[in-house]
């Protein structure tokens, strides 16, 4: 077992754990797709580097002194994290790993598509979270919509629940999944409609699918798809944190951009410090 779990590689996850690796703690950091640094072309508001450096530079040499500090680095998709009695299992689209705590260091990336339709009906039809909502639609025809790992793992929840499920990819490509009430739909999505509640979704072709309700798996999960599961307090999407770093879940710390305010590398490292060192606090005195 773990004793802490960082998802994100970015100046947060990375500073969390320069701490709680040399504090001896047993660090793995997971991390896939982009970190928002590697779009930053030039970086010049950054403490030591006299030329600025770009984004992409800044974020691989974060993971290499990671890895040089002997700290375990997996590229894999984290896409869903589960609460056990004795910690957390954090699933992958590799692997299941168990830990004593979790930090999330996973960026502010925004998951929602744009499509019309889709906010208005949030609450009224619209989900986010196969775990929390699927019961409500039991024995009902529902939506997911994604292409990715995620979209297959909450459709993989809502599988012995729903009557059909169509995989809507809004014009992209998903993994097969065998099943026999599923299957995958990869025309290009114009509008989710209805009156009071979701009813059915427009294609670009002008063809309909009428549907009780969609779930929203779009890419990959971000910190607001795992606070959903996890009972995570949040606010506009932003992880609710105290000044330690800790959410409303004791053992889950969250760090950088995912917790809002100035997104900004100095803010990222000092937020990823502090969880780091709160972490080691917490699994000291659990020992
Ligand atoms: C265009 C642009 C320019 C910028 N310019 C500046 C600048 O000049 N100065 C400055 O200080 N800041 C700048 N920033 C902001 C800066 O990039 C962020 O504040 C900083 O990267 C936040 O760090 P973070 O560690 O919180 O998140 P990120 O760096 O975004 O890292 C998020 C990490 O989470 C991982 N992740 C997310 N979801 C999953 C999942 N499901 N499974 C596995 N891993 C996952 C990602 O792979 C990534 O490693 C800029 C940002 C942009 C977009």
């Amino acid at each position: 077992m773990y004793d802490v779990i960082i998802i994100g590689a970015g100046p947060a996850g990375v500073s969390a754990s320069l701490y709680t690796k040399r504090a001896n703690l047993n660090t793995l950091i997971i991390y896939h797709d982009k970190s928002g640094l590697e779009k930053a072309e030039l970086i010049e508001n950054y403490y030591g580097f006299e030329n600025g450096i770009t984004g992409k530079e800044l974020y691989n040499e974060g993971i290499k002194q990671a890895k040089r500090l002997g700290t375990e680095v997996l590229d894999e998709e984290v896409i869903n994290i589960k609460m056990e009695e004795k910690g957390f299992t954090v699933i992958t689209n590799k692997n299941e790993y168990q830990t004593k705590t979790v930090i999330f260091a996973t960026g502010n990336k925004k998951n929602t598509p744009k499509i019309k339709g889709i906010k208005e009906f949030e609450g009224k039809g619209i989900s986010y979270c196969a775990v929390c909502d699927g019961f409500f639609y039991r024995n009902k025809n529902i939506a997911v919509i994604g292409s990715g790992n995620y979209a297959i793992s909450e459709t993989n929840e809502l599988i012995n629940l729903a009557k059909e499920i169509t995989i809507l990819t809004d014009g992209k490509t998903a993994p097969e999944i065998r099943a026999d009430n599923v299957k995958i739909v990869p025309k290009k999505i114009r509008e989710v409609r209805g009156e009071t509640r979701v009813e059915e979704v427009e294609f670009e072709d002008n063809t309909k699918l009428p549907v009780d309700g969609i779930f929203v798996a779009n890419g990959i999960a971000g910190s607001s798809e795992f606070a959903k599961k996890l009972g995570i307090l949040t606010n506009k999407e932003n992880i609710v944190v105290n000044e330690n770093m800790e959410t409303n879940i004791p053992g889950i710390y969250a760090c950088g951009d995912c917790t809002g305010g100035i997104l900004q590398v100095s803010k990222a490292v000092y937020e990823g410090a502090k969880a780091g060192l709160e972490v080691i606090k917490y699994v000291r005195n659990k020992n």
